[in-house]
């Protein structure tokens, strides 16, 4: 289990965060608020910024990526609807702290991430925290991550020019694909439940996050 951090200002740091950037927003699933109340964001950032693990922004992990803004990390998993028994894939695991949230609010997370050496570093933060249902696989996961699937939910942590098809197909039904669909620049946060006759689309939140990579990302276009 989560070791907790020893740490009290970070603390009380996190306590601000979680009711002025999230309840405040309209954040109201209570496990994701207890989870990102007791989960050490600032051992998922650089040492440099530290300081700043608990503002309301994106912060740079290096090679040009970044873990992502509080809000836009509980809205997602609030959006994918996970629950105790659910098996979900992250696509883009960067930091690992999105992974590592919904660690705690489900059964097992498959995180994959294209950047071999921010893999290997998110792995080395989970271990140190003592988070072991995390499954972390450096590689393209815009296609997905057909050993795993069927899953309950995908979350996407980045940008998709459109909605990754082979995402849906590996999604049981009643799962919850989450993925900020747009251009590079900007995006809309957009939900894909899996039905019996295919799927249907719901749009949210406007967001901005860096471009999905690989097959059925940026690359191809
Ligand atoms: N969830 C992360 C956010 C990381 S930003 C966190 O909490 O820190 C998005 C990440 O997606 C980046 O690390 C980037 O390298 C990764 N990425 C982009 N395209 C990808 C792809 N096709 N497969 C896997 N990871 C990808």
């Amino acid at each position: 289990m989560l070791r907790p951090a020893a740490n009290s200002g970070a603390a009380s740091a996190r306590a601000a965060m979680v009711e002025e950037q999230l309840q405040r927003r309209g954040i109201r699933d209570p496990a994701v608020l207890e989870a990102m109340r007791t989960l050490p964001r600032e051992r998922f950032v650089p040492p440099r910024d530290r300081a700043h693990a608990y503002d309301d922004c994106a912060l740079p992990i290096g090679f040009g990526q970044t873990i992502s803004q509080p809000y836009m990390v509980a809205r997602a998993i609030e959006l994918a609807r996970p629950t105790r028994d659910s098996v979900v894939l992250e696509v883009g695991l960067g930091s690992g702290y999105q992974a590592a949230v919904m660690s705690l609010l489900c059964a097992r997370v498959i995180g994959l991430e294209i950047v071999p050496e921010l893999a290997a570093r998110a792995q080395e933060t989970l271990s140190q925290l003592g988070i072991t249902n995390v499954e972390v696989r450096a590689g393209d996961g815009s296609l997905g991550y057909e050993p795993g699937a069927p899953y309950d939910a995908i979350l996407v942590a980045a940008g998709a020019p459109r909605i990754p098809g082979m995402l849906v197909e590996q999604l049981k039904l009643g799962g919850r694909l989450v993925v900020p669909v747009g251009d590079e620049q900007r995006q809309t946060l957009s939900v894909v439940t899996r039905t019996e006759l295919g799927s249907t689309t719901e749009e949210f939140d406007r967001c901005v996050y860096v471009p999905l990579r690989g097959a059925a990302g940026h690359d191809e276009d």
